[in-house]
């Protein structure tokens, strides 16, 4: 069945679409019946996704206000907003931190979902049942050593997006946040700066969860009547028990 012939009407845009969580989550709402707006910076591999899912790709840098600009002002309507772009650079302890990665996370993760979220509220609220789904971590509620460029970027946007749903209370906007552990995706080989041997040794001796997991739970998110909002999910693979406990440490 193709994307067009179960459409529920509704649009879901899905920042990040290009691959890993966001790739996966376009194309099961696109299953769900939603017109899929991709966005993210690598237009080849978004354009390619929607043409298979019958979406529709847009440039998107969430880091760039002009570019969020752009990707608003085209768009007619908005149900549903899921906040995925976003990741970590690098692995350092606070004493050698280098301050362009601590400014690529808080750029991306933190202003860069404030930017898009901020620009949609008033198309979420006139589709009279908005939704807006960001993508935390487990990050966002625990630090772990060498992780606080990330940590402290995650909760500050686990922090923007528990307060939005204090102030939109009485709004027709739902608001949920999705707090996973270990996914396997390009995130370890962002963070590695394209080390692969680095990013593959993440996922070595234990089992992490997949993009389609996270993928599943944001279309069971979506899919629940007005009146339910689920507030936070956190989500890990069993062979993790905290950010800095799993299988491999015992
Ligand atoms: P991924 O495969 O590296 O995907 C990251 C996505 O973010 C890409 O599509 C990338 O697209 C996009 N992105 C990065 N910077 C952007 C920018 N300036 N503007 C627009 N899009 C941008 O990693 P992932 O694991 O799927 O990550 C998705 C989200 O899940 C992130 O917020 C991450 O922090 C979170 N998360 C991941 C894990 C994990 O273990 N993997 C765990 C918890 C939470 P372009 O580069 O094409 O722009």
């Amino acid at each position: 069945m193709s994307a067009s012939d179960n459409s529920n009407g509704r649009v879901a845009v899905v920042t990040g679409a290009s691959s890993g969580i966001g790739a996966a989550t376009a194309r099961r709402l696109a299953q769900d019946g939603f017109q899929v707006v991709l966005g993210a910076r690598r237009v080849d591999r978004i354009s390619e996704l929607a043409d298979e899912i019958g979406g529709r790709a847009s440039y998107l840098d969430v880091t760039d206000a002009a570019s969020v600009e752009r990707f608003i002002a085209a768009l007619d309507r908005v149900d549903v907003l899921v906040n995925n772009a976003g990741g970590a650079k690098g692995l350092a302890p606070v004493a050698d931190a280098d301050l362009d990665d601590w400014r690529w996370m808080w750029e991306t993760n933190v202003i860069g979902t404030l930017r898009i979220t901020k620009g949609l509220l008033p198309k979420l609220a006139d589709s009279g049942d908005g939704l807006i789904i960001t993508v935390t971590s487990t990050a966002a509620l625990e630090a772990y050593d060498n992780g606080a460029g990330y940590t402290s970027a995650k909760h500050a946007q686990g922090v923007l997006h528990r307060t939005l749903r204090l102030e939109l209370i009485g709004t027709p906007i739902r608001l949920t946040e999705i707090c996973p552990g270990m996914v396997e995706t390009e995130f370890s080989l962002v963070r590695f700066d394209g080390d692969t041997a680095k990013a593959d040794a993440v996922y070595e001796g234990l089992e992490p969860l997949v993009a389609d997991d996270i993928a599943d739970i944001i279309s069971f998110t979506a899919s629940r009547p007005s009146r339910v909002d689920i507030d936070q999910i956190v989500v890990r693979p069993r062979d993790q028990a905290t950010s800095r406990r799993n299988i491999k440490t015992g």
